[in-house]
């Protein structure tokens, strides 16, 4: 099978000042994933990798750099799904984990359960040989700045550098034929403690079936999680009527972008929300959509060239 990736680095206004950090981030996660595909590794360990590349880069919202809650903390949340067994791992408002996808990996290897949240998370993290952090640590000064504007105005995206949110995630098949999906998140700005969004949740912003595909979102967290959009895309990857129902574009149009595509339209027109998503469909046929200005995101093209946007 010939192996394949994608990536994302999240659906938003990225402003002009910040594409070029999106698009070495993204570069930099492909070139970590692709290795280890393109010689014949797992896909669990190229997402797995591609997602700590991007988590440990502060450009984007998740790991080190994630936006501060209202108590000023930063609480993370990522999940790993396999799509061969459809077993996923996640974890949600942890604050003392560097990667939480590796940790989300841990519970999906080494747990029968499907999500851990809070301290319960970082208990198993111990017990897992994942070190624990200071939570200080998982702050970047940026958005402690954005964080007191926030709170001493109201909370605004002004504040935060036009942008708010940069969720991370990868979708990767590898030459046996396993596919895997993989999404992390710090979650909204200024969102109340405790709170949790799509990104975590097996179906809302994860979800791959080795029989369809494998999908990854980012955008506005309570809308996602009302379509439930990544079991949404996975569904309709083995629904040819979705090309019928498809305005046509310049040229001809694969399922995996149909699919991609309406899934966007449902998000605006039945929950009024914007976001984007990632896919590749059970062959690694890559797409990705969104109705936000812009979405950083990369994938491997048939030649093996990267393509990278904004
Ligand atoms: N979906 C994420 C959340 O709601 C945020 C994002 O992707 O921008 O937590």
């Amino acid at each position: 099978m010939k192996p394949s990736l994608i990536i994302h680095g999240g659906a938003w206004n990225i402003p002009d000042e910040s594409v070029e950090d999106c698009r070495a981030g993204i570069q930099r996660a492909l070139e970590t994933g692709w290795k280890i595909l393109s010689s014949g590794g797992a896909a669990i360990d190229a997402v797995t990798s591609a997602i700590v590349i991007l988590e440990d880069d502060s450009t984007f919202d998740a790991g080190f750099g994630s936006h501060l809650n209202s108590d000023g903390h930063v609480q993370l949340d990522a999940i790993l799904m396999d799509g061969g067994t459809l077993k996923a791992g996640a974890v949600a408002a942890v604050e003392r984990i560097h990667n939480p996808i590796r940790l989300a990996r841990s519970v999906l290897e080494h747990s029968d359960h499907v999500m851990l949240v809070a301290a319960g998370a970082e208990k198993f993290a111990e017990e897992h040989g994942i070190p624990l952090c200071p939570p200080e640590d998982l702050i970047h000064e940026r958005e402690r700045i954005a964080w007191r504007r926030c709170l001493s105005d109201s909370h605004a995206v002004e504040h935060h550098l036009g942008h708010e949110s940069g969720t991370v995630g990868a979708v990767a098949l590898d030459e046996h034929g396993h596919l895997f999906a993989g999404t992390s998140t710090g979650g909204t700005c200024c969102k109340l403690p405790g709170r949790v969004g799509d990104s975590p949740l097996i179906g809302c912003g994860c979800y791959a079936d080795a029989e369809a595909g494998g999908v990854s979102c980012t955008g506005h967290g309570e809308g996602i999680m009302k379509i439930v959009m990544a079991k949404m895309a996975t569904d309709l990857l083995h629904d040819q009527r979705v090309l019928l129902s498809h305005r046509k574009k310049a040229g001809p149009l694969s399922l995996a972008q149909a699919v991609a595509d309406a899934c966007i339209r449902k998000l605006a027109h039945r929950v009024h929300t914007t976001g984007g998503l990632i896919l590749l469909d059970r062959q690694g046929r890559p797409a990705a959509a969104f109705n936000t200005p812009r979405m950083a995101y990369g994938y491997v093209e048939e030649t093996g060239k990267f393509r990278i946007a904004p």
